[in-house]
């Protein structure tokens, strides 16, 4: 790996040493995984891999191997109790040659500089793969928003606006819900850049509430992108009705999946959040899946007829056919690729396989529907936000659907197509499709 930092350098080597010694292996891992490089590597290591299947003008990848702008700020806020609390925030536009750049902010305690450019990275290939007239981007604040009352998530939220408003804008860069932010955050969010602007400007930023021009539709589309994905691909990736299906992160993306997947016949048998996991070899009733994760967990199931807790860990080892990925990234590594039994795993999170992992998965003829075709859903839906806001139009939720499922299906069939072709993954077939749009932008 090029881009190891001198920490995970000191990190390699006292693991090295470690093995040498009788120490405790759950702690030799735990220094392992700090070892590990960096999701930006990572990310940045996929791209490459897939520029070496083309005859690509070394400027190109010279630019895409560096963010165009990386913008830090520390936010203050008044706390309720009238303590006064600061917060780390970022916004990386990591390429805009295909257009505005778009990306969503994460409000998550570890969010950082590697991480934000890296999942803006990852936007600027999936905005490429899906043909959308947007570069990539990202934001994110260091904060777990559960500690925060609902005032001061807001007063965060227009504080991150404040700090950032010279480098967003309908033209510029364009911001999103992602982990731990939502409508009601992206509402507060366009209410202040409006007040600093001077007018409204709804356009600025997509996942609105539908009554301050969001979209119909946006709420399921990251779910539903890789769903219509799934049913179309259903014959080629031998999925039958009734499959057994396994999710990790039973969020915004891994609920609406569970939801689309069950109504379509699937077999929902495992779920996990931050707080647990739990497994019903017999499929659970979605109905009580979900009002047990809005009681606060699915761990909450629990007891329930054939419904055990597992570690939420072991989740990734549950005997199904397909694993959907939906919490954060890095879940899938060297450690337990192999104990995997899916034979399919759905990337709706970003980044949730290692590069260590897709080699020993590859091996193992697991397939991957990768994240920036996978969870392209929820950007595409935004584009059509974007352009309804701009248009002063709405559209009607049949529109959105019929417009998704093509843009999709379309897409897929040519990371398929180019995958079967040169008889590479999808993962580097999407890469290389994304590159190859960039390429004709950047020269
Ligand atoms: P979310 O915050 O609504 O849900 C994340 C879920 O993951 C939560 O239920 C959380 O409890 C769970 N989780 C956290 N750590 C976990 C762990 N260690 N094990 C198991 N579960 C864990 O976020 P979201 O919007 O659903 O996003 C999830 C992923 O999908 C992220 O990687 C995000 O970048 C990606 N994504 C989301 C969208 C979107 O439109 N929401 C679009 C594209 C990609």
């Amino acid at each position: 790996m090029s881009h190891d930092t001198m920490l995970q350098r000191a990190l390699t080597r006292l693991v090295d040493a470690g093995k040498h010694l009788n120490i405790d292996p759950t702690i030799l891992e735990k220094w392992e995984f700090q070892a590990m490089a960096t999701l930006f590597d990572n990310t940045l290591e996929r791209l490459i891999e897939a520029a070496e299947h083309l005859d690509l003008d070394p400027g190109v990848l010279e630019n895409l191997k560096n963010a165009l702008e990386m913008t830090q700020a520390r936010l203050t806020i008044r706390m309720d109790d009238g303590s006064t609390k600061c917060f780390m925030a970022f916004r990386c536009r990591y390429d805009d040659s295909l257009g505005p750049t778009k990306g969503g902010i994460r409000f998550h305690p570890h969010v950082d500089a590697d991480e934000v450019m890296a999942l803006a990275l990852m936007m600027t290939s999936k905005c490429a793969v899906m043909a959308l007239p947007f570069g990539g981007a990202k934001g994110g604040v260091k904060v777990d928003p559960r500690d925060l009352s609902n005032m001061e998530r807001e007063r965060l939220s227009r504080a991150y606006i404040r700090a950032f408003a010279h480098v967003i804008g309908p033209d510029r860069d364009i911001p999103a819900p992602d982990v731990g932010t939502n409508e009601k955050t992206m509402a507060w969010m366009m209410d202040e850049y409006s007040t600093i602007v001077g007018k409204r400007a709804p356009a600025v930023i997509t996942g609105k509430p539908v009554a301050l021009g969001g979209s119909l539709g946006r709420d399921d589309a990251t779910a539903r992108g890789a769903y219509y994905i799934m049913q179309n691909k259903a014959h080629t990736l031998g999925l039958e009705r009734r499959a057994r299906v396994a999710i990790q992160g039973f969020g915004n993306a891994g609920m609406h999946m569970a939801q689309l997947l069950d109504a379509a016949g699937y077999k929902i048998v495992a779920a996990s959040d931050s707080k647990g996991a739990v497994h019903a070899p017999a499929g659970f009733d979605i109905g009580e899946l979900l009002a047990a994760k809005r009681c606060g967990s699915v761990i909450n199931m629990a007891g329930s007829a054939g419904v055990s807790e597992i570690p939420g860990d072991k989740l990734v080892a549950v005997d199904c056919e397909v694993l959907v990925m939906a919490a954060l990234e890095n879940m899938v590594h060297k450690g337990n690729a192999g104990s995997i039994k899916a034979g399919l795993i759905v990337e709706l999170a970003n980044g949730p396989v290692t590069p260590e992992a897709d080699e020993i998965l590859k091996a193992m003829n697991v397939v991957i529907l990768p994240d920036i075709l996978a969870n392209a859903g929820g950007v595409t839906v935004s584009y059509f936000e974007w352009v309804q806001n701009r248009e002063g139009d709405r559209w009607t939720l049949d529109h959105v659907h019929s417009r998704l499922k093509t843009a999709m299906e379309k897409e897929a069939e040519a990371v398929w197509a180019y995958a079967r072709d040169k008889n590479i993954t999808l993962r580097t077939a999407a890469y290389v499709l994304a590159l190859l749009r960039l390429v004709h932008a950047i020269y």
